[in-house]
């Protein structure tokens, strides 16, 4: 059961253009109707990770005019807020599903507010991405990829960032502990996509050896959710 064939990313594609993308749109949305205890809890996890990924970008200024990518957009949880305050925001998602909801969502929360821009969505996995952005966020996106993977999404990220890059992942120090809790993002039927744990020296490793380093630090918890927040920048700049 624990062994899914294929590549890891056509089976996290599949997932989150059906099953997956049901499932978190409804995780991430504001309606109360058809979302258990478990789902709400990760909700609130969630939304905290974002509201910390904003204060840590607003701490190094105004958002206003900042080219940011979000890689692994989602339903659009960040660029939204960003998008909201100004940033120029270019969003992106390896699910299509994902993509078109994000951008509804973006069209809905946005027009008509003064001072937002609409942000650029494409639909695109993020190791082909290309260009420089000020700034580049990727949240909860690499716990669907094994660290060999994940290091080498990492490198890339940093090479598409001018000044920092934000990063959540599930920390693996608590592996034993919350394994079994971890499991309930993937229940059932739906476990379509295993979740990858990844070792905080690990993720500071790969960024090393790209020449960035940690800057802050974040680390959310409820409980059936965790993650780990960094935000990284040039070891020349620091
Ligand atoms: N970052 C969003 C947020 O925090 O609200 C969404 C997080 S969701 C758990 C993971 C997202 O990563 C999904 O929308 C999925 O389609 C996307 N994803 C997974 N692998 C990806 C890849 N290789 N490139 C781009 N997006 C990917």
């Amino acid at each position: 059961a624990e062994v899914v064939g294929g590549d890891d990313k056509d089976v996290v594609r599949v997932y989150f253009n059906k099953t997956g993308f049901e499932r978190w749109k409804k995780i991430y949305g504001d309606a109360n109707e058809g979302v258990n205890r478990v789902q709400l809890d990760i909700r609130l996890g969630h939304s905290e990770t974002v509201e910390n990924t904003l204060a840590m970008l607003r701490d190094g200024g105004p958002l206003a005019g900042i080219s940011v990518c979000d890689a692994g957009c989602g339903t659009g949880s960040l660029t939204i807020p960003l998008a909201r305050e100004g940033a120029l925001v270019t969003a992106s998602d390896i699910s299509a599903s994902m993509v078109a909801e994000a951008e509804r969502q973006a069209r809905d929360a946005l027009v008509g507010h003064s001072g937002a821009q609409m942000p650029k969505f494409e639909v695109k996995d993020l190791e082909s991405l290309e260009g420089k952005f000020h700034t580049v966020v990727c949240l909860d996106v690499l716990i669907h990829y094994p660290q060999e993977k994940a290091e080498a999404m990492i490198a890339h990220l940093a090479s598409l960032a001018e000044s920092r890059l934000v990063l959540s992942f599930a920390p693996k120090t608590l592996y034993y502990n919350l394994l079994k809790r971890v499991g309930e993002l993937f229940p059932g039927p739906s476990k379509a996509t295993r979740a990858y744990l990844h070792a905080e020296g690990d993720v500071e490793r790969a960024l090393r050896k790209v020449g960035w380093k940690v800057n802050k630090r974040g680390f959310i918890t409820t409980q059936f959710y965790f993650a780990k927040l960094f935000e990284a920048v040039p070891v020349s700049s620091a």
